[in-house]
């Protein structure tokens, strides 16, 4: 392990020296840039091939503990063991062995895996580095005597995510604002029937763009902020990246024979944070040979890597689709990716995006573009119609169900498979968030997991506001002396 002391830099500036405890705790830098560790952690293949048999926590402990160096080596062990228990991820499939946290379901013949992320309370693969969060968060508060109030908007999934991951934490409250009336019943069940007294539901009188313009108005009031100590937990976050790291050499170690055995990862992306997280496990040594970049009919990132055109959407070009958790204009991630790619000169980034806030996008020069191309990315696009196809066929051929972003997976993995050659497709959502496409597809209803029956007749505890700032604010705030009383 390298002795070298790890810091963090912005993509837009340079090395503050600040640790993992405090970036983690600021989310976006200063500069408006994103952190990135000042160097990716090296680890020989040898070793990492020697951790077969570690439990998926202490795992987690060897490849985390690189980057959060500044927290004691024995709380970030038992933070982790705390975390990655079986009784935490055991939504997946009743075959497969849920003490790996992480199992790879293989399909196709065993060229292709489903790397089972999916299997936490929410049933998507937010899970895997929320709950993580949850507990570190928890732990970095306590420690310096701390509050924080998490505002958030979400149209679904990163909500309960959160939510189930905050829920009943010491010196932590979320105040998630989500679209009166534009949830499945099933989110609206999964998120209003929790009654823990720290989390503040409230369904704003408008859509969801009007719930984010609300907490971007709010974050930007530095007053109000600091007042009530506001955090976010968004997928720009350090810590959820770093989490996520650990599923990359989780499934390798299941699919690899040898040591130097490559394989290849397909993953459905939105905001780059998940496959982001395969870029950085391959710098650190992971024997990684694609990273297939999935996308649905919001094909920003397919078109880039096709083309070298960064082309951010607007609204009337952003599409609603049925594997809607990728549905997305931009990528937030997508700068850390870029920041390696152009050998870590942040006022390259920062000309890249100032281009993007003018014209709406850049295009890399021909040696970039050269640099993206050696560094092993592929894309692929789907439409509605490849997915119930790939979901179908895979439930009438194997009686394995899918859901839907993890078909974009399956089916752009397909277009990039190699002989010879192993590929993981990153699951990251159950069949049973998405009963509409998956009954389209296959005609039978998926399996709802137990803890989920009848969770629609649950009482459900929401607040229904107009959308207005100050009014938001009103609240956080009476609420927050109401505590204190
Ligand atoms: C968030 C999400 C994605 C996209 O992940 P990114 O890290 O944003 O690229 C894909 N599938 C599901 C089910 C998700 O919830």
């Amino acid at each position: 392990m390298t002795t070298q002391k790890m810091t963090y830099r912005s993509t837009r500036g340079e090395d503050a020296g600040e640790g993992y405890s405090d970036i983690v705790l600021t989310g976006l830098a200063r500069d408006g840039g994103l952190y990135l560790p000042a160097h990716y952690p090296q680890i020989d293949a040898g070793m990492i091939f020697s951790w077969k048999n570690l439990s998926y926590a202490d795992l987690a402990f060897e490849v985390m503990r690189r980057f959060a160096d500044d927290i004691d080596p024995q709380k970030l062990r038992d933070l982790l063991r705390a975390t990655y228990v079986p009784g935490r991820f055991c939504n997946g499939r009743p075959e497969d062995d849920a003490t790996l946290i992480t199992p790879v379901h293989w399909i196709d013949g065993g060229a292709c895996g489903l790397l089972s992320l999916s299997n936490g309370p929410t049933l998507a693969f937010k899970d895997m580095a929320m709950q993580y969060l949850g507990g570190l968060f928890e732990m970095l508060l306590a420690e310096r005597g701390a509050q924080l109030n998490i505002l958030g908007a979400t149209s679904g999934d990163t909500g309960s995510a959160a939510e189930y991951a905050m829920r009943g934490r010491r010196g932590i409250r979320v105040f998630m604002l989500s679209p009166e009336g534009r949830m499945s019943a099933f989110q609206r069940a999964q998120m209003y029937s929790l009654d823990d007294a720290n989390i503040y539901n409230i369904a704003v009188r408008g859509a969801f763009d009007d719930a984010q313009d609300i907490v971007k108005a709010a974050s930007s009031d530095a007053r109000f902020k600091t007042e009530c100590s506001i955090g976010t937990v968004n997928s720009i976050n350090w810590a959820r990246i770093s989490a996520q790291v650990v599923y990359y050499f989780k499934g390798w170690l299941q699919a690899a024979a040898r040591p130097d055995e490559i394989v290849d990862f397909s993953v459905p992306s939105g905001n780059f944070g998940d496959v982001l997280a395969g870029w950085i496990a391959k710098q650190m040594g992971l024997p990684v040979g694609q990273l297939v970049v999935a996308t649905n009919e919001n094909d920003v990132l397919y078109e880039f890597f096709t083309t070298g055109v960064y082309r951010v959407r607007d609204a009337a070009h952003t599409y609603v689709t049925s594997s809607p958790s990728m549905d997305i204009s931009k990528a937030s991630n997508f700068e850390r990716y870029i920041y390696d790619i152009v050998g870590r000169d942040p006022g390259r980034v920062r000309a890249l995006w100032s281009e993007v806030a003018d014209k709406g996008g850049f295009a890399l020069s021909p040696e970039e573009m050269a640099a993206v191309r050696a560094s092993g990315f592929a894309a692929a696009r789907s439409t509605h119609a490849d997915r119930v196809r790939t979901i179908a066929e895979l439930w009438q051929r194997e009686g394995v169900m899918i859901d839907p972003h993890t078909a974009d997976g399956l089916n752009a993995a397909r277009a990039h498979r190699r002989e010879g050659v192993k590929m993981l497709v990153l699951e990251t959502a159950l069949a049973a968030k998405f009963a509409e496409t998956i009954r389209e597809a296959t005609g039978v209803d998926p399996v709802e997991p137990e803890a989920y029956r009848g969770i629609e007749k649950r009482p459900q505890k929401v607040l229904v506001m107009d959308a207005d700032v100050e009014a938001v604010k009103a609240f956080i705030r009476r609420t927050l002396q109401d505590c204190k009383a």
